[in-house]
């Protein structure tokens, strides 16, 4: 069974198709500005050459068009006919409280997804169109949807309401979401399964540190508590958002500097995070080679980012009364030797032995990064948010047959 996996941004897709018998990646690659007389196709096929083309797309339908084009394509592509390709899944941000798992697409499921876009103004609609987009160009095909949120939504009450008036959560369902939930639900099993442990046993803080990042407190495969908020402005520092702030900031700064709600939200969002701080860059590699020259502004960054991080750890290992493992994940979370190290030397008091040799091996793989016998471990687990998708729709798929 083939799987196509999509992942719709309001300008840009991303796919990638998993031959599910041996769960390899037959193909994937992007779209990026759609909308635009010069968007460009990258497309990889598994053992071939990597292909780049400039044409004029306008709408999703014509991106999915142009990427199932190429699948198929006599030299370029993977398959021999559309027809191989038995579902497709996509990344959905947000799925509010309505969904607590993925889901195959219907009409209901289509009307939700459009009731949410509130919560998601930014992502919904883009999803909903690549949605959409699939319905034309491979009418009858079922499609999954699998959500950054879905995983969150074991949080008890007391993690996920704010202190705030009751009413607003009633009216508004304003509360605590969270994101990244495919991977952190992703690197909390490959974590059991590495530790050679049951998930249900097992106390984690996953750290999923990216561009955006979050941490996830995960007891017996749960989600207990989560650093992204309502929004994925909340919690940790991030390459250009703030997290965590005063609330009363937010006013305090619209009349000094004379801004709109627009113009902070976009500052808070856009403008702000390791970039503002170290005034050189959002990205970690750039921040990391500049204090490593001896730029004050990067160290401080850099520092900013690692006391925010720590301090979530231990809240977490707080919230769960213990913690077994930490892990680490995405481009920072599994490329920064430096980040790794700061944040595991000022974890001894949990119990926490770093080995710094492991710390600089074997990139790409499971592996442990605290000494054999540290009363936590620590672990370093690349995810794969694709193949999460790809695993659900599948079962999805397989289970309404059956
Ligand atoms: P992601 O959002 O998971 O794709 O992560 C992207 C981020 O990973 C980039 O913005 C970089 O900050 C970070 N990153 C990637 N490679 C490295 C590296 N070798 N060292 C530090 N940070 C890295």
């Amino acid at each position: 069974m083939n799987i196509l996996v999509i992942n719709a941004g309001s300008s840009s897709l991303k796919y990638q198709l998993f031959n599910m018998k041996d769960e390899s990646v037959c193909a994937k690659g992007r779209v990026e500005r759609i909308g635009m007389e010069t968007a460009i196709l990258i497309h990889e096929p598994a053992g071939k050459a990597e292909v780049h083309e400039v044409s004029e797309i306008l709408e999703h339908t014509t991106a999915i068009r142009k990427v199932l084009e190429k699948l198929v394509h006599p030299v370029e592509g993977v398959l021999a006919s559309i027809k191989e390709i038995d579902a497709v899944g996509h990344r959905v941000v947000h799925g509010g409280e309505s969904f607590k798992s993925s889901v195959l697409v219907d009409a209901n499921v289509k009307q939700e997804i459009k009731r949410l876009f509130d919560l998601a103004p930014l992502h919904n609609p883009a999803h909903m169109l690549g949605i959409m987009a699939v319905d034309a160009n491979m009418p009858g095909v079922p499609q999954a949807v699998v959500f950054d949120t879905a995983f969150h939504q074991t949080m008890p009450a007391p993690a996920y309401l704010y202190p705030v008036p009751m009413a607003l959560y009633r009216k508004h369902k304003v509360r605590r979401y969270g994101f990244h939930g495919t991977s952190h639900k992703y690197v909390s099993e490959r974590a059991a399964t590495f530790l050679g442990r049951p998930l249900e046993e097992l106390k984690l803080v996953t750290c999923h540190i990216g561009n955006g990042a979050s941490c996830a407190a995960v007891q017996g495969g749960q989600s207990v508590d989560t650093s992204m908020g309502m929004t994925p402005l909340e919690g940790l520092m991030m390459g250009t958002r703030s997290g965590d702030l005063d609330p009363a900031i937010v006013p305090y700064v619209m009349g000094k500097e004379d801004l709109t709600l627009g113009e902070v939200s976009s500052m808070l969002n856009k403008h702000s995070g390791l970039q503002a701080i170290s005034g050189i860059s959002s990205d970690m590699r750039e921040i990391v080679e500049a204090l490593e020259s001896g730029d004050k502004n990067a160290q401080l960054a850099f520092n900013m980012y690692e006391y925010r991080l720590r301090k979530y750890i231990g809240a977490y290992a707080a919230a769960m009364n213990g913690v077994d493992a930490i892990v680490f994940t995405a481009g920072v979370g599994e490329n920064s030797e430096l980040l790794r190290k700061t944040i595991c030397e000022g974890l001894t008091f949990l119990g926490v032995e770093f080995d710094e040799a492991a710390n600089r091996t074997g990139r790409g793989l499971d592996r442990r990064i605290s000494k054999v016998g540290s009363r936590v471990e620590v672990l370093v687990i690349p995810t794969n948010e694709e193949w999460m998708i790809a695993r659900d729709t599948y079962a999805l798929v397989i289970g309404n047959r059956a």
